[in-house]
């Protein structure tokens, strides 16, 4: 995965502020944290709990996610830098061995005292995080709020739905979704919310998940239809929304994909940058994964930087639907395609944080 570079190589390669390594004797866990900017404020990202070929791909995957947390801040404009820790576990571990292990991660936290704050990710669960929290305050999204969603599915699915708005009227003039249809494709946390407030607003939904029960029973509720999932990428719809896994937009998929845009939460839409390039040829709308999708990470920085009125986060987390207008707007006027302006505006918030800081 990181092209069998050495652990060297890889920090000799790496445009970041730092990353901080240890290895976890009792578990033989290699722990690592990638902070890779702090223009904007201390670097926040989440835990990914996961066995990797070698310790080296789980420091390459760090680094390459906190970069990836540079960019959503940034496009979001909100205080924080970009971060992400790997415990690149050597397998399954026992429930002691891994509470024990979250608790030392928790103690390093500690060390770096504030200089990186976590939070759940891949592999770690709510649970895995009040361990962390038990010794450690730098946990984000610990402390929910009365009357806000106790996990950030929700808060993303609205970024989403409100990015899917912003697409619409981009492309049509209007955000109304009563003549319009929605494939969401993995309808978990983020896409049964999803699902539900689309046809709450008067869309049609189509459902795929691989669970055929979850997609069946949510099709029944909110009177949608399933698609099976070899007729995904071949489904005619206005909007495609993937809210599963990365990489469904490829050289494979982008000549089938039937859609005017896409808008969704799963993160790496893009198997490659030019994929975005292959999408605006073929005219259809892709609205950047980083910025669609931090709703969740938006609400629970600002929660844990004491932000306590539930109206006023969901405003926030509206915010990403004007973030979107602007990015389309942008990429009009340079005939470029929306992940280069949402590239260029990472790069202007940045710049100029770094000349008024
Ligand atoms: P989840 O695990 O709760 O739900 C994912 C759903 O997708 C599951 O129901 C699963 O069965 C289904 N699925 C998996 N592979 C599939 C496939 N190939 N085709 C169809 N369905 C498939 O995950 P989630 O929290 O809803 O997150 C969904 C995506 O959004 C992930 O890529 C995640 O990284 C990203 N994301 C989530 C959040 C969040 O707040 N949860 C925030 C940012 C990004």
């Amino acid at each position: 995965m990181a092209d069998e570079k050495s652990f060297l190589e890889l920090i000799e390669a790496w445009d970041g502020v730092g990353v901080v390594v240890r290895y976890d004797e009792p578990t033989g866990t290699w722990i690592f944290i990638a902070l890779h900017d702090d223009t904007l404020g201390p670097p926040v990202g989440g835990c990914r709990m996961k066995k990797y070929a070698r310790p080296e791909d789980g420091l390459h995957d760090a680094m390459r996610l906190a970069r990836g947390m540079t960019h959503k801040w940034a496009a979001l404009d909100l205080p924080c830098g970009g971060g992400k820790s790997v415990l690149a576990i050597p397998g399954p571990l026992s429930d002691g061995d891994r509470r024990g292990l979250l608790r030392r991660f928790g103690e390093l936290l500690n060390v770096l005292d504030g200089a990186y704050g976590t939070g759940e990710d891949l592999g770690t669960t709510p649970e895995d995080m009040r361990v962390v929290a038990s010794v450690s305050e730098h946990v984000v999204g610990i402390h929910g709020i009365h009357g806000a969603p106790s996990d950030p599915g929700p808060f993303t699915a609205q970024g989403v739905f409100v990015g899917i708005r912003s697409a619409l009227r981009h492309r049509h003039g209007s955000d109304a979704l009563s003549d319009r249809t929605v494939l969401v494709q993995g309808v978990g946390d983020v896409g049964g919310p999803l699902a539900r407030m689309i046809s709450k607003a008067g869309g049609s939904v189509l459902v795929c998940d691989l669970d055929q029960e979850l997609a069946f029973a949510i099709s029944v509720e909110i009177g949608g239809k399933v698609v099976t999932q070899d007729d995904v990428y071949r489904t005619a719809c206005d909007v495609y929304a993937p809210c599963a896994v990365g990489a469904t937009l490829n050289p494979d998929t982008i000549p089938r994909l039937r859609c005017d845009m896409v808008v969704g939460s799963a993160n790496n839409q893009l198997e490659s940058d030019a994929d975005a390039d292959a999408l605006a040829e073929r005219g259809i709308l892709y609205a950047p994964d980083y910025v669609v999708n931090g709703g969740g990470a938006l609400a629970f920085t600002l929660i844990h930087q004491g932000e306590r009125n539930v109206a006023e986060l969901d405003r926030r987390v509206r915010g990403i639907g004007d973030a979107l207008d602007e990015i389309f707007a942008e990429a009009d006027a340079a005939g470029e395609s929306p992940l280069k302006a949402a590239e260029r505006r990472v790069h202007r918030v940045l710049q100029n944080a770094k000349k008024t800081g």
